[in-house]
C-alpha cells in the first residue's frame, strides 16, 4: 500500500503505478500518514506500506524529520515537484483548455509567459504562508480566495493584495503593510520554487483563465488534465519514483513506467 496525503496525489501517482504490486490510499492529512507509518514500523506482521507526504516548508523550517517509511516530496507538494521538472506543464493545459490565440494574447498582455506569471504569483502567496509560519503568526490561510487575484496588474500590487487578504484573515491582528514587508523579505531570501504550492498554482490559473474568458475549467479539471499529461520521463525524476523503484521486501518495482497499457 502506498499512502498518499490527498486524492490530488492519487491523480498524479496512479497513472504510473503497477496495480498488481501496490495501490494508493489517501490519508487525508499528513499527521494521519505519519501515524500510519509509525504503526506499521512497530507492527512487523502488517503488510508493507510507504507514505508519500508533502514536504511543505519543512526543509526551510528545519522540521524535516520523519519516521521510516515516510517519503517527503522534494518541494512543497507533488504537483510543485512535477512543475519544477516540467515548467510548462500548466501552460500546456491552458493551451488545451482555451483557444491558443487567446492564451498567446494574454501572455502578451502579461509581458511574461503564463508559466512565469504563475510561478511568481504562486510564490508570493507562498511567501505569505511561510512568513506566517516563520513569524508564528498562525494566520488561517486554507481555502485561499483566488477570485479576482489574476486581474491585479503588477507584482507590487499583487503582493499588497495578498498581504491585505492575510490581514483580513488575521482579523486585522496584523497590518497589510507589515505583512507586505514580511512577504517581500521572504521573496528576497527564498527561491520561488521552494515557495510554490499546488493549490495556489491551480487556483491562480483557474482565476486567470476565467477572468480572461479563456476557459471555465475547474481546479479539479485542470489538475486531472495536468496529471494525465505527465510523461513517464518526467515522473521518473520525482523523488518518490526512485524511492519506491524497488518495492519494500518484494524487490519488485512499484511503477509500470514506461510500459503502460
Ligand atoms: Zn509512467
Amino acid at each position: 500500500m502506498l499512502i498518499v496525503e490527498s486524492d490530488e496525489d492519487q491523480c498524479i501517482v496512479d497513472p504510473h503505478l503497477d496495480f498488481t504490486v501496490a495501490r494508493t490510499l489517501p490519508s487525508h492529512g499528513k499527521l494521519a500518514a505519519i501515524a500510519a507509518a509509525q504503526l506499521i514500523s512497530t507492527s512487523p506482521n502488517l503488510p508493507p506500506i510507504a507514505c508519500l507526504i508533502d514536504g511543505d516548508f519543512d526543509a526551510i523550517l528545519g522540521t524535516d524529520t520523519y519516521p521510516s517509511g515516510c517519503y517527503p516530496t522534494n518541494y512543497y507538494d507533488l504537483l510543485v515537484e512535477v512543475v519544477v521538472l516540467a515548467p510548462n506543464l500548466l501552460r500546456r493545459v491552458a493551451l488545451s483548455a482555451g483557444i491558443s490565440s487567446q492564451v498567446l494574447e494574454l501572455e502578451r498582455q502579461l509581458g511574461v509567459s503564463l508559466s512565469d506569471w504563475l510561478g511568481a504569483r504562486s510564490a508570493t502567496v507562498g511567501a505569505l504562508r511561510l512568513h506566517s509560519q516563520q513569524a508564528g503568526l498562525a494566520i488561517p490561510l486554507r481555502n485561499f480566495p483566488y477570485n479576482g487575484l489574476a486581474s491585479v496588474p503588477t507584482a507590487q500590487r499583487f503582493t499588497d493584495k495578498v498581504a491585505a487578504i492575510g490581514s483580513l484573515r488575521s482579523g486585522s491582528l496584523y497590518s497589510t503593510a507589515d505583512l507586505s514587508q514580511g512577504i517581500r523579505q521572504v521573496l528576497q531570501t527564498q527561491a520561488s520554487d521552494s515557495l510554490m504550492n499546488g493549490h495556489d498554482l491551480l487556483g491562480l490559473l483557474v482565476d486567470l483563465l476565467r477572468s480572461n474568458g479563456i476557459s471555465s475549467a475547474t481546479t479539479r479539471g485542470i489538475l486531472i488534465a495536468a496529471a494525465s499529461s505527465i510523461s513517464c520521463g518526467i515522473f521518473a525524476q520525482v523523488g518518490i519514483y526512485s524511492n519506491l523503484a524497488t518495492w519494500i521486501q518484494s524487490g519488485t518495482s512499484v511503477w509500470s513506467c514506461p510500459n503502460h497499457v
